[in-house]
């Protein structure tokens, strides 16, 4: 019950905060002394029931809206009620505005507001797992290798969650990369792809991954850990002399040039290129089949040919792959750079073009003369207003030096010799000096 001069009124129950709610309802109870006939009339005080539609808090922001909104109100409404006291105004106004606008009673409790995105704020509300998959499984490979080395929280997520790095990869690729062969996880496929440094040494430059061996090293650990075909079959012959050439199938190879450069997977068959072998690939095998032998012995005659079998199989899986994404490289690195090739044609296009269009205009001789445009012209990305207006400065100013230098004669430069000639004939001089014949030798030209 709240109590003002001349009004009081009364709120109902609260009412329950689960299911629909009923329309709050509170009643007005006029306590104004009745005055003349009415007054004689009614011996009651009259009441009336009003829809509550808001509950203004005592120091919030709507309850001063609420105050503006009834004067404001009171000033365009002349029918509105003649109370003169602000709870009565507020009330009148409250009982008008439920035709427009109801609000439930009960005020729910708050949501926290989303974060805003900004560097050093700290997300109030996590994201969750799934909606990480469906982030991330757009994002490149090489950016979640990134991820995955450097954020802690992404480590596990990334590691647990192969059909990731598969998504990314599909997204990112078009579905042109080959898929990775058994031996491979796909981090390990991301970082074979993506990654940088030598696996070896961790030399950081490193960018060159050689498939046949699934590994990425510099050239120095390269040469140091392979072996020629003639001392790999060395080797082999000592452990098992009747199975040399199936042993040497189920070992990873590599072609090398007679310069010992790397060429692709194996095996190669023309006359100057060689086999080459990992020795520690070799040994792992060595030692494998002397463990299974020795395991075995009176059965592993008979299983020597399967256990080899399986070898070979994974051998050839993991020789496939390498092809695969060897011919997937150099395409890649073809229409890359037959795409910078045409970019660069535009560039010059395009500066050709608005140099021409200058006061006074450049010539295309003029700018092959100057270092700035030689320099513009072979980056690969499309010309644009910034590019030139960057360049068209630079341009202008060599290309006026440029002239300065064609105008004036160059000392520097040789004399013409028709010039040189008509000079002498001008002035009775000899077309030819001769040379004293004490200091030179005789010229052994017939002509002379
Ligand atoms: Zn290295």
């Amino acid at each position: 019950m709240v109590n003002s001069k001349d009004f009081a009124f009364r709120v109902n129950k609260q009412t329950p905060a689960n299911g629909s709610l009923p329309p709050a309802y509170g009643t007005v109870i006029d306590c104004r002394p009745a005055h003349g006939r009415r007054g004689r009339s009614e011996k009651e005080v009259k009441s009336r029931p009003v829809r509550l539609t808001r509950v203004p808090g005592p120091h919030g922001v709507e309850c001063k809206k609420r105050k503006r909104d009834g004067k404001d109100f009171k000033n365009d409404d002349g029918t509105a009620t003649a109370s003169k006291e602000s709870s009565v105004d507020t009330m009148s106004t409250a009982s008008v505005s439920t035709a427009s606008t109801e609000r439930p009673l009960v005020v729910r409790k708050s949501q926290p507001a989303p974060t805003r995105f900004r560097r050093g704020t700290v997300l109030k509300k996590q994201v969750d797992l799934d909606s990480w998959f469906t982030i991330l499984r757009f994002s490149d490979p090489a950016q979640l290798l990134e991820m995955r080395t450097r954020i802690a929280s992404c480590y596990r997520f990334l590691r647990d969650n192969p059909m990731l790095w598969k998504h990314s990869r599909d997204h990112s690729y078009d579905d042109s990369l080959p898929d990775p062969p058994s031996v491979l996880s796909e981090f390990q496929y991301a970082h074979l792809r993506h990654g940088h440094g030598c696996m070896s040494c961790h030399k950081p430059s490193t960018r060159k991954t050689y498939w046949a061996f699934l590994r990425r090293w510099c050239k120095t650990c390269l040469h140091s850990k392979i072996v020629k075909e003639h001392e790999v079959i060395a080797m082999l012959k000592e452990a098992s002399e009747e199975h040399v050439l199936e042993l040497l199938k189920c070992l990873p190879v590599a072609i090398f040039d007679s310069w010992e450069n790397y060429v692709g997977v194996g095996p190669g068959n023309t006359h100057p290129q060689k086999n080459v072998y990992i020795l520690q690939d070799v040994e792992n095998l060595l030692a494998e089949h002397g463990r299974e032998r020795d395991e075995n012995p009176a059965t592993w005659h008979a299983e020597c040919r399967v256990w080899m079998s399986e070898k070979e199989k994974v051998i050839q899986e993991r020789h496939d792959f390498a092809r695969k994404m060897e011919f997937w490289e150099d395409h890649a690195r073809q229409v890359k750079s037959s795409d910078f090739q045409e970019k660069k044609m535009a560039r010059k296009k395009y500066f050709k073009e608005r140099a021409a269009e200058l006061t006074p205009p450049i010539t295309e001789k003029e700018l092959q003369l100057c270092p700035s445009y030689r320099r513009a012209v072979v980056i690969p990305k499309m010309p644009n207003m910034l590019s030139w207006s960057q360049l068209k400065p630079k341009v202008e100013k060599e290309a006026a030096d440029v002239r300065k230098r064609c105008s004036t004669p160059d000392p520097r430069r040789l004399p013409d010799p028709m010039s040189l000639a008509r000079e002498r004939v001008q002035h009775g001089l000899p077309f030819f000096s001769h040379p004293s014949s004490r200091t030179t030798t005789p010229s052994t030209d017939p002509f002379f």
